[in-house]
């Protein structure tokens, strides 16, 4: 991972005419290919950017296996109109729609929100019903998607604000790639909550997020669990224990948060499945898990 942006030029002259996309153009992945595709150019409410880095993220499973009959394909004819895969990425502004010069610079880096909350605004004939009743679009569906050089940021992500200038211009492509994900797991945290009682007359308040100083239990150690096993730490739990069938997944879990977790005085138990039952009920004293997190992609 590098700390810098990389410095290629921006700008209309060095855009090249084709570069390299994935694409899929219809249901299961033998219609996900890697093809030279023209660099889109933009139109006058559009943006042109370079995509910096992109993630590879499981919804695109969904995607594959339900084609036209996803909610944000709705009906969209991938065979006619191909589209690039991608919803995750870190992207920087190469070319600016002539409405929108004075708006952005070349140069500019962003993060993207790929679900876009608004209808449909181009090609909405190729929708179902002309995208009536679509109140969201995403990027790396029927809008261009980061798994290519480049991206043409339509309107739909300027108008529903999408575009996510950096805190910290020295921010890693790599890590403002991962703000979708990141993004979901902290939603997911804020959105789970404690009733909690101060004394016995005490009237219960809510607490949101997990137990601090309990006992955390996490059951998937892949990407996404990793990821909420570095914001679980923000509600210092006593212990968080974290289990995976595969060793390797545990042992880049303490690599990746051991030192921060002692930092946070938190115990990190990685186990394997075996072991979860013993252990959280030891460290909790037998009153077992406060919390459990399932980032299991299968149920
Ligand atoms: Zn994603």
């Amino acid at each position: 991972m590098t700390k810098q942006p990389d410095d290629r030029t921006v700008g209309d002259a060095s855009i090249p005419e084709t570069m390299q996309a994935v694409t899929c153009s219809g249901r299961g992945f033998e219609n996900v290919r890697v093809e030279e595709v023209p660099v889109p150019r933009p139109g006058p409410g559009q943006l042109l950017a370079r995509v910096d880095a992109a993630g590879v993220c499981t919804s695109i499973l969904k995607l594959l296996a339900q084609g036209p009959d996803h909610a944000f394909i709705n009906g969209w004819d991938l065979s006619r109109w191909p589209i690039i895969l991608g919803d995750e990425g870190a992207i920087t502004i190469a070319a600016i729609g002539a409405n929108l010069k004075g708006q952005y610079s070349p140069g500019q880096r962003f993060a993207v929100q790929p679900a876009v909350g608004v209808p449909p605004i181009c090609h909405r004939e190729r929708y179902r019903n002309g995208g009536q009743g679509m109140h969201k679009v995403a990027v790396g569906y029927s809008l261009p998607g980061h798994l290519a050089q480049y991206i043409l940021v339509q309107e739909e992500v300027i108008q529903a604000g999408c575009l996510l200038p950096l805190p910290d211009e020295a921010m890693a492509s790599f890590a403002v790639s991962m703000a979708e994900p990141i993004s979901c797991v902290y939603s997911a945290q804020q959105r789970h909550w404690h009733l909690l009682k101060d004394g016995p007359h005490a009237e219960r308040r809510p607490h949101v997020g997990l137990l601090p100083g309990g006992v955390a239990v996490l059951v998937g150690a892949g990407a996404m669990g990793r990821i909420h096993a570095e914001l679980a730490l923000r509600f210092r739990p006593a212990a968080l224990v974290v289990c995976d069938l595969q060793e390797e997944r545990l042992d880049k879990t303490t690599e990746a948060i051991g030192e921060k977790a002692r930092c946070c005085g938190v115990h990190l138990a990685c186990v394997l499945p075996d072991r979860v039952q013993a252990i959280t009920r030891e460290l909790s004293g037998g009153r077992g898990a406060d919390d459990i997190i399932l980032a299991v992609g299968v149920p």
